[in-house]
């Protein structure tokens, strides 16, 4: 079993997904207190997505939070959905808070939150870590709204959690990490600390590790947001997810600070090809549109003269000068690491030759229209 500092510089976050008794919650804070966590978070009120579940123990539940940070010195956090939620977290003093991905889809739920949480007082405001989830859907202005709206509202620490995406087919895990998005907010705002949400992501606990460790050790996330219970089987909601505390340090989370900082610089060196491999796919997508331009004009001649659309010989020109500008002097040294380059230029170009042949054939078939 790996030894406790292996998450030592990664952000955990860890607790039941709801709080069902005093002894559960006790319990749990500390089996996660022994492995070294000194975050807990625990659901006191449950969005289910349909009637008849568990809902949350509400308001009790958040004295038992209270017992958490008096026993074990933890912070101690809940999800929040409305106004009398923020007002009950802030009443109780919570030390963060969290708006899960149902509530952050919804502006005006959103609104109503932020609008409570710019009437907490100044001290409240200025300490407490206010994490949103991204929203259920794939919405990235969405995601970034919600943190505008709570941003507005003078909150100074606001964290982003990220945790997949709802997508009605099966996938492997139960919420899609479209890591691209994450991606996209870390890139465009890295004053935000982004979390990573690997339960919800994975949906079944042999999963959790390998969601973990992508967003620690490839994308370099700050911190984690893992569910625990000191019974996962038993757990009222969440139950194939939940990892036992003492799971924990053997998922492979390590990052060595220095390691940290490489692959920040490593990103910017990222950055720098992405910026130089957009520009090049915006001229490929120009080159194409300009060479399919050309189709119209030669399907408008062949139409006019009776010459049929498909001239196999001119094909067979066209890809032997391709080949052999290809296997120029100057591209030898390419072609000899990567002789799968090859193939990828002849598949690019015989679609290119269908879609060209498509395009001769509809200009010509509407001339024709035109003429009758
Ligand atoms: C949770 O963290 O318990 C939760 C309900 O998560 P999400 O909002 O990501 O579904
Ligand atoms: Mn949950």
């Amino acid at each position: 079993m790996k030894k406790v500092n292996h998450y030592k510089n990664v952000d955990l976050i860890s607790g039941p997904c709801s709080a069902e008794s005093r002894e559960q919650v006790m319990e749990t804070a500390r089996q996660l207190y022994d492995v070294g966590v000194r975050k807990f978070r625990a659901g006191v009120w449950k969005p289910r997505t349909r009637p008849g579940g568990f809902e949350g123990i509400g308001e009790p539940a958040l004295t038992w939070l209270m017992d958490v940070r008096q026993e074990y010195g933890m912070e101690v956090g809940c999800e929040v959905a409305n106004k009398d939620q923020v007002e009950l977290a802030l009443q109780y003093s919570l030390d963060f808070i969290w708006i899960g991905a149902r509530t952050v889809a919804d502006p005006f739920a959103m609104q109503e939150i932020a609008d409570t949480l710019a009437t907490a007082d100044e001290e409240q405001r200025l300490t407490m870590e206010v994490y949103i989830k991204n929203p259920v859907c794939a919405d990235y202005d969405l995601w970034y709204g919600a943190v505008e709206r709570i941003k507005n509202a003078r909150v100074p620490d606001v964290r982003l959690i990220f945790r997949g995406f709802k997508s009605y087919y099966a996938t492997k895990y139960r919420n899609e990490p479209i890591w691209d998005i994450a991606l996209k907010m870390m890139t465009e705002h890295p004053e935000l600390k982004m979390y990573c949400d690997p339960s919800h992501i994975a949906g079944q606990r042999d999963l959790v590790g390998e969601v973990a460790d992508i967003a620690i050790n490839t994308y370099n996330m700050q911190g984690l947001m893992i569910e625990s219970h000191c019974n996962p089987s038993c757990a009222l909601t969440d139950a194939k997810q939940q990892l036992l505390p003492s799971d924990i340090p053997t998922l492979y989370i390590e990052r060595e600070e220095v390691q940290g900082e490489e692959k920040g610089k490593a990103r910017q060196e990222l950055q720098k090809c992405r910026v130089m491999i957009d520009i090049i796919d915006k001229k490929i997508v120009d080159c194409i549109l300009n060479r399919l331009r050309y189709c119209e004009a030669i399907g408008d001649v062949k139409a006019k003269n009776g010459i049929a659309t498909y001239q196999p010989n001119r094909w067979k020109e066209v890809l032997d000068k391709i080949k052999k500008e290809l296997h120029s002097q100057g591209n030898a040294n390419m072609l000899k690491k990567y002789p799968e380059i090859d193939y990828l230029i002849e598949e690019i170009f015989n679609k290119i030759h269908s879609t060209s042949i498509t395009i001769q054939r509809h200009h010509s078939n509407d001339r024709q229209d035109s003429l009758q």
